[in-house]
């Protein structure tokens, strides 16, 4: 099937190239983000291929369809950039990576929560100065922290255990519980429990009406002083405005993202000969107990394999009108009321 593929960077092309040797698609590869403007670029091509920062809101759909477009492939689990209902008015039919590497990612929470714990990012500085007074420096145990994960499905799981195995308690929430995260010891409780019990707060669940802003003052209010909060789910769930007037205050300890609420104009790409412009990403960079990583997080060999392999097995199962789970629609993804505990 002829595949326009956008936000194409080498890797991309490299991964899905090995891939595609077993699956002989016409893959095109356009550097542009999809959005509005660029969706013409697609005309022709029935499937079209996009990234977790692509637009595809009714405006990008329409052209979409206009043009010919029957099968939106995503490369990646979350669907927020998505408007579900118009691609079903549209008869676009959307597919997904549902899982790739969730160890990726929950490993990358955990290397967030290292090194802001033990500093490493001061520290690398510090010795390659000669620097090795540690002053400033001073961490803490994670044996016997309590970390809250909120979202405890692929990812926040693997988090919740590799966590356990550092002697943390863990304390859970989602609007559904799964077994194997009890199996792991964690405790399902209610939101406003976690976020006044946990000493790390850790965000995996996807950006829903009913996440967007979770983290916001009210909520930072109930919060331990000095919590650390990771964020490696979508940068929506933070108002990061609250979440630096918290630092600001030391009422928040740490923060570590690896998504941020601005960052489709900014991450993936190198600026670094630019001035940036977003003040509220570049007072962050000047806080020593806040780090900022590009949505790198999936990052891993493992995760781009499987990626490439998934997504154009999606483009077949459509091609050969096969039944596919990683089908994405609106009906199946209504958000349930939260479980009591
Ligand atoms: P998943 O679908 O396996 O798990 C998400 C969990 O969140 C589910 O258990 C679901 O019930 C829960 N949830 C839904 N609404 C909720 C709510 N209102 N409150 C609490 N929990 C809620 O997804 P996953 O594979 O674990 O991925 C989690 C998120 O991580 C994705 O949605 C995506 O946004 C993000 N992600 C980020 C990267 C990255 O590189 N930074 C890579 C992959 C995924």
């Amino acid at each position: 099937m002829k595949v326009a593929v956008f936000s194409s960077k080498k890797y991309d092309m490299e991964y899905f190239r090995k891939a595609n040797v077993k699956y002989s698609h016409d893959l095109v590869f356009f550097e542009s983000r999809l959005n509005s403007r660029t969706a013409s670029l697609a005309a022709g091509f029935p499937a079209v291929c996009a990234f977790v920062n692509d637009e595809l809101d009714a405006g990008t759909l329409d052209v979409l369809a206009s043009h010919g477009t029957k099968l939106i492939a995503l490369r990646c689990a979350g669907f927020n950039n998505v408007d579900l209902t118009a691609a079903e008015k549209l008869g676009l039919t959307v597919m997904r990576v549902p899982e790739y590497s969730p160890h990726a990612v929950a490993e990358h929470a955990v290397a967030l929560i290292l090194v802001l714990n033990r500093k490493i990012h001061r520290a690398y500085n510090r010795s390659r100065e000669g620097n090795f007074a540690l002053d400033g420096l001073m961490g803490f145990d994670l044996y016997k922290k309590t970390v809250g994960i909120i979202g405890t499905g692929r990812i926040g799981t693997i988090t919740a255990g590799i966590l356990k195995g550092f002697g943390c308690e863990i304390l859970a929430y989602d609007v559904r519980q799964n077994p194997a995260c009890i199996e792991i010891g964690a405790k399902y409780t209610y939101l406003t429990d976690l976020f006044k019990k946990s000493d790390i707060i850790s965000l995996h669940a996807p950006l829903t009406p009913e996440t967007y802003h979770l983290i916001n003052e009210e909520t930072i209010s109930l919060m331990k002083d000095n919590v650390m909060i990771i964020n490696t789910s979508r940068g929506k769930l933070i108002d990061t405005n609250a979440v630096i007037d918290g630092l600001k205050s030391g009422k928040i300890g740490y923060l570590g993202i690896d998504v941020y609420e601005e960052e489709s104009d900014l991450f993936f790409e190198n600026l670094s000969d630019r001035v940036i412009q977003d003040d509220v990403l570049a007072r962050l960079f000047t806080l020593p107990n806040a780090i900022v990583t590009g949505h790198q997080a999936f990052f891993t060999h493992e995760a781009l394999t499987a990626i490439a392999e998934t997504t154009l097995f999606n483009i077949c199962q459509f091609e050969g009108k096969c039944k596919c789970d990683n089908e994405v629609c609106a009906a199946r993804f209504l958000i349930k009321k939260p479980q009591s505990v």
